[in-house]
């Protein structure tokens, strides 16, 4: 994963919270006051005075300017002034105006996210206990304010009139004939497009948080549950947090001795989360024990009551519905939340995942995959088989005696530090680039999993951040290690190596997913441990495959939720979860049930994102979609060379990016013809 933190940066400004209270805006301000008509005087005006050929650019700023200006920015004819005084026909001059920008943004938002970092770093990293003190610094976003400060001293104007904003069909119409620097221009017209009131802003703030603290301790004592005859079956004190660790403890049953009781199990908790008759009583506690098919909750042997938990659940992902919502009107562009978060920020039409998501799970590869599972497994699937985690293809040493190796190297994060050059010579790196990287890289003991949190400034590092034990690093904190260190590479290349800061990074996160994806498969590798398996590359393709049929369902149901809940803006939590959970039963009758043979299972609402993160979920699948197509591409070549010269690209749209980087675009078909090969040459071994 990489910091959410970074995402702000890497896309645009649009959901920095602001806070200032000196203009309050009302919500009736929404309405412009520079007409439509008077915005075309002006832009007359300028056109007569700097010529026809600027025509379109002054349009288009003037127009954009004029939506976004407010009684407090001054009269209509401040208005006019401003745009004669400011707007540069001179391409000297823009660049000059540019170059002092992009330069000055480098400096200002570097260091901003250098304060969140350092402030963050008594609750991110493994540093004795955390103080409420310590709390309060983390939650505090000192860029909050930025956007507010430059609409008031009217820097946002000058942006906007200078370097207007291109839609995202006109960027992939246009984008090709684009040169690095023009790209860069474009960049700039996305950071002022809305003009969001302080006080919405800090209503989704906090609608999201209490959605995050609601996720955060939604933990099942799985020791407390009971099967329908009452026996215990997993260990006492075993809880887990809902869906992560509940989907993980499925998945790691597989192949085990009385794994499938644990997972019916699992699965029945999974479907009363999302019904909402789960009991009160048993979410975030082990005082009661639960037997998840009855729905019935012991104390001492003895029923007792519960209280069913109704719709909470749903009721946090309406607060943030109803809190973007208000935010909408203040978009003159992309006025509502979905645009906003496919159009803006993954830059990709939410009808074109959709269709290339429904492409794959409609494929007749499921189905030959499905097969294969099912005689894998020597009995009919079932719904939560959407884990089957069976194709991790075998190393041949155990996960014991890999432990003993990453512990004795890494006792401490500065060792695997050290061993970053290292690394990068064996993936190709030339010596002074392994050392350039590595040298932006550092290395810290954190508290949770790990994260990736790059530099928005050059000069300064990248930070891995890597769960260390008491007794080392063990495999999967290495594992996850090397998959954050694709990350930091991808950050330092992207942010060093680009033509201009406004092109800082890659189009969206699954570009730099994708990349860590390709360091992760070869940790072992980084080790000199050769793997002798040679299915292993096919049980990858089958494994990544599985991955996405369901991932790709869990994201077509939050897509569609989102679609349901503009289109019934009044509806009650109650008459949320009931559209869920019909939408999620609609998505597995069309493209699960013909494979798992049963019907109406809304399994694939399950998942924790779709509560605290709206509509994130589609990363997942692209980035394993970009990867596969890479990995294809690089093939034949110098995995090092393909990796410097496709990051450094910079933030093209994903279109134009995967152009230049492959020349294709992201699609389904590599994935299916692997599929399709790793089926055949597993059948072969099987006989
Ligand atoms: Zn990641």
């Amino acid at each position: 994963m990489i910091m959410k933190k970074n995402l702000i940066f890497l896309l645009s400004l649009v959901f920095l919270v602001s806070c200032s209270t000196e203009k309050e805006d009302d919500p009736d301000t929404v309405s412009r006051i520079i007409s439509e008509d008077f915005a075309q005087e002006v832009i007359q005006d300028l056109v007569e005075e700097h010529g026809a050929e600027h025509q379109d650019r002054i349009s288009r700023g003037i127009q954009q300017a004029a939506a976004l200006w407010r009684e407090g920015d001054g009269s209509a004819r401040d208005f006019s002034n401003f745009c004669q005084q400011h707007f540069i026909s001179d391409a000297d001059e823009r660049r000059l105006v540019f170059d002092r920008i992009s330069r000055n943004f480098e400096y200002l938002y570097g260091y901003m996210n250098r304060i969140s970092l350092e402030l963050k770093v008594p609750v991110h990293l493994a540093r004795g206990p955390v103080h409420q003190v310590d709390q309060l610094f983390s939650a505090y976003n000192p860029s909050a304010h930025i956007e507010d400060d430059f609409f008031n001293n009217q820097m946002a104007f000058l942006i906007i009139l200078n370097f207007p904003y291109y839609s995202l069909e006109e960027k992939n119409e246009n984008g090709a004939q684009w040169s690095p620097m023009e790209w860069a221009y474009v960049r700039l017209g996305d950071y002022f497009t809305a003009r969001v009131p302080a006080k919405y802003s800090q209503q989704y703030a906090k609608a999201s948080s209490d959605a995050r603290l609601y996720i955060s301790e939604y933990n099942i004592y799985a020791g407390e549950l009971l099967d329908e005859q009452g026996n215990k079956l997993f260990p006492e004190g075993m809880n887990l947090l809902a869906h992560w660790n509940i989907r993980d403890e499925i998945k790691s049953n597989y192949g085990v001795e009385q794994g499938l009781p644990k997972q019916q199990m699992l699965y029945q908790v999974m479907l009363r989360i999302i019904n909402q008759d789960i009991p009160k009583e048993v979410i975030n506690t082990d005082e009661y024990q639960w037997d998840p098919f009855a729905n019935q909750v012991f104390k001492e042997g003895e029923t007792v009551d519960f209280q069913p938990e109704g719709d909470r659940r749903y009721q946090h992902l309406l607060n943030l519905f109803n809190a973007l919502r208000q935010i909408d009107p203040y978009h003159p562009v992309l006025d509502n939340f979905i645009e906003r978060r496919f159009d803006a920020q993954m830059e990709i039409p939410q009808q074109e995942v959709e269709d290339l998501f429904r492409e794959f799970v409609g494929s007749p590869q499921v189905e030959k995959v499905a097969a294969l599972i099912e005689e894998r497994l020597g009995r009919e699937l079932q719904p939560f088989d959407i884990w089957y985690d069976g194709f991790k293809a075998r190393t041949g040493i155990s996960e014991e005696e890999l432990d003993q190796i990453t512990k004795n190297r890494y006792p401490k994060a500065h060792d695997l530090e050290k061993d970053i050059p290292m690394f990068l010579r064996k993936l190709g790196f030339s010596h002074d680039t392994a050392r350039f990287i590595a040298g932006h890289i550092q290395v810290d003991a954190a508290r949770g999993s790990g994260h990736a949190w790059g530099a928005s400034m050059r000069g300064k590092p990248s930070h891995l951040r890597t769960r260390i034990g008491e007794d080392g690093m063990d495999y999967k904190g290495y594992n996850i290690a090397i998959h954050e260190l694709g990350h930091n590479v991808e950050q330092t290349i992207s942010l060093h190596m680009v033509e201009d800061y406004m092109i800082r990074r890659v189009p969206n996160t699954a570009f730099t997913e994708a990349l860590a994806f390709m360091f992760q498969v070869r940790d072992l590798e980084l080790l000199d441990i050769r793997q002798d398996n040679p299915l292993k590359e096919h049980y990858d393709a089958l494994d990544i495959f599985w991955g996405n049929y369901e991932i790709m369902g869990v994201s077509l149901v939050d897509m569609n939720v989102w679609k349901w809940m503009y289109d019934n803006p009044d509806a009650t939590a109650e008459e949320l979860k009931e559209a869920t959970v019909e939408i999620a039963k609609d998505i597995w009758n069309t493209y699960y049930a013909p494979v798992f043979g049963v019907e109406d299972v809304p399994l694939l609402a399950v998942y924790s994102h779709m509560i605290q993160s709206p509509l994130y979920l589609s990363a997942y699948p692209y980035g394993h979609l970009i990867e596969f197509q890479i990995e294809r591409y690089i093939q034949d070549k110098d995995f090092a060379e393909e990796v410097m010269r496709m990051f450094s690209i910079g933030r093209y749209t994903p279109m134009h990016w995967m152009d230049k980087a492959i020349g294709e675009q992201i699609s389904n078909e590599p994935q299916f013809n692997a599929a399709d090969r790793a089926v055949e040459k597993i059948r072969e071994a099987m006989q």
